[in-house]
């Protein structure tokens, strides 16, 4: 495992914690964090998980707070682990709930006018989250968030908001607290951030977190626009917060702290573009970028950008497609061969399936794994012994994992050896 990683147990341990004299955060009982606003004569409960046992868990301790009821639940944006437990929240009671009237990008929660496949995705969000990985041999967390986390009730505690913000947003008193609520777009559409100016904190989603940001999401998603989320940021500071509230990852505290953290995410969000967009005119192919735009080295090195959960590279295709669409400039790729004719021409090439068998077992001696895939996949494509070489693909799999300090990557990594080694895999 990365050593990096190593440390994520002991930082997402559970706790409450007090933000405000009447604001709180449940830290580390899920994926992501739920927020607790105590009003005069009722509670207000920022975003809910991602299933209804966490949500069961964290309102057991808010309940040792305070008895007022949850009258209202306010909703960042609509991906799953936020939106999940707000049956456990209402408590049988049917408070307001609160979202923007955006809708999502993501087809698992928005019911879209044509069919997408969902199949798809819900098999790649398995993996990339590592449901089913054990902990914590496989799964140590998901890389802004524990990995012991309860699974049971996922998406089961959806309630439908009871009323839409729209346009600008609108400033608001609920149980004697003044909020403003904000549309502030960024990881997706319909991101809305709530601002408590009495007590100074921004509950801003997850448009900030301890990582480089998940510009694309390998489990499926549309693209999220790169400018729009750097933009935010400026949006974000001019509140000039002093508590920073996240959708996921510890609470930032301190104006002069969380300007600097919330500033070198749009930088660094901007690097991703400029450089791009600079090799893009350059003529520049897809995976030539993937492979040669980096963050700057002491960008790179602070702790909120390390790729935990996105990854730079991954930000790079993303922007190229988004806004360029799939070919990449090359005349080559507009008429590629298929992957089985042009697996076998390149075995046939490299003297037959034995050699290619032996060049595999070589790079995995020399730990050069990705080689040792690209290798594997043309001995399927070609249908050489197929048992044997997704056998072999399964161990290098399982090896490249432990290298990895992306946790969706780590996670993909692994649960793909899962079902190669199931007769069905
Ligand atoms: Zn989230």
């Amino acid at each position: 495992m990365h050593p990096e990683l190593k440390a994520h147990p002991e930082y997402f341990q559970k706790e409450i914690v007090q933000l405000a004299d009447n604001v709180y955060q449940a830290f580390g009982f899920a994926a992501s964090n739920v927020y607790m606003i105590v009003g005069d004569d009722g509670v207000i409960i920022v975003d809910t998980t991602e299933t209804t046992t966490a949500a069961e868990n964290i309102l057991a301790e808010f309940r040792k707070i305070t008895d007022l009821p949850v009258k209202t639940i306010i909703l960042t944006h609509s991906h799953r682990d936020h939106v999940s437990g707000a049956s456990v929240f209402a408590e049988g009671g049917t408070p307001q709930v609160l979202a923007s009237d955006r809708s999502s990008e993501d087809p698992l929660i928005v019911q879209t006018k044509h069919p997408r496949a969902a199949k798809a995705m819900q098999a790649r969000t398995k993996r990339q989250f590592g449901i089913g990985l054990s902990y914590p041999d496989e799964i140590i967390g998901i890389g802004v968030g524990p990995g012991n986390r309860p699974l049971k009730g996922m998406g089961a505690g959806i309630l439908p908001p009871t009323r839409r913000i729209t346009g600008e947003g609108e400033k608001i008193t609920l149980h004697g607290v003044d909020l403003e609520l904000a549309m502030a777009p960024g990881e997706t559409p319909d991101h809305m951030v709530v601002w408590y100016p009495e007590k100074k904190v921004l509950f801003s989603g997850d448009n900030f977190y301890r990582s480089f940001p998940n510009l694309y999401a390998i489990r499926g998603t549309e693209y999220r626009d790169f400018d729009t989320w750097a933009d935010t940021m400026d949006q974000l500071m001019a509140f000039d917060p002093e508590v920073l509230a996240p959708g996921h990852t510890k609470a930032v505290i301190g104006g002069d702290q969380i300007k600097e953290l919330l500033t070198d995410y749009r930088d660094a969000i901007r690097h991703v573009v400029t450089e791009t967009r600079a090799g893009m005119d350059a003529g520049r192919t897809i995976d030539q970028l993937a492979h040669s735009v980096k963050l700057p080295p002491d960008m790179a090195a602070k702790p909120h950008l390390r790729e935990y959960y996105g990854r730079v590279d991954f930000a790079v295709r993303a922007y190229f497609v988004g806004t360029m669409g799939w070919f990449d400039g090359n005349p080559t790729s507009l008429g590629a061969l298929a992957p089985d004719d042009e697996a076998q021409r390149f075995i046939d090439l490299a003297g037959g399936a034995d050699a290619v068998f032996q060049a595999v077992h070589k790079a995995r001696a020399d730990a050069d794994h990705q080689w040792a895939l690209q290798l594997i996949d043309r001995l399927i494509y070609a249908g050489h012994d197929v048992a044997k070489a997704k056998s072999l693909k399964a161990d290098v799999l399982r090896d490249h994992a432990e290298d990895q300090i992306n946790c969706p990557t780590r996670h993909y990594y692994l649960q793909c050896a899962k079902e190669l080694s199931t007769p069905t895999g």
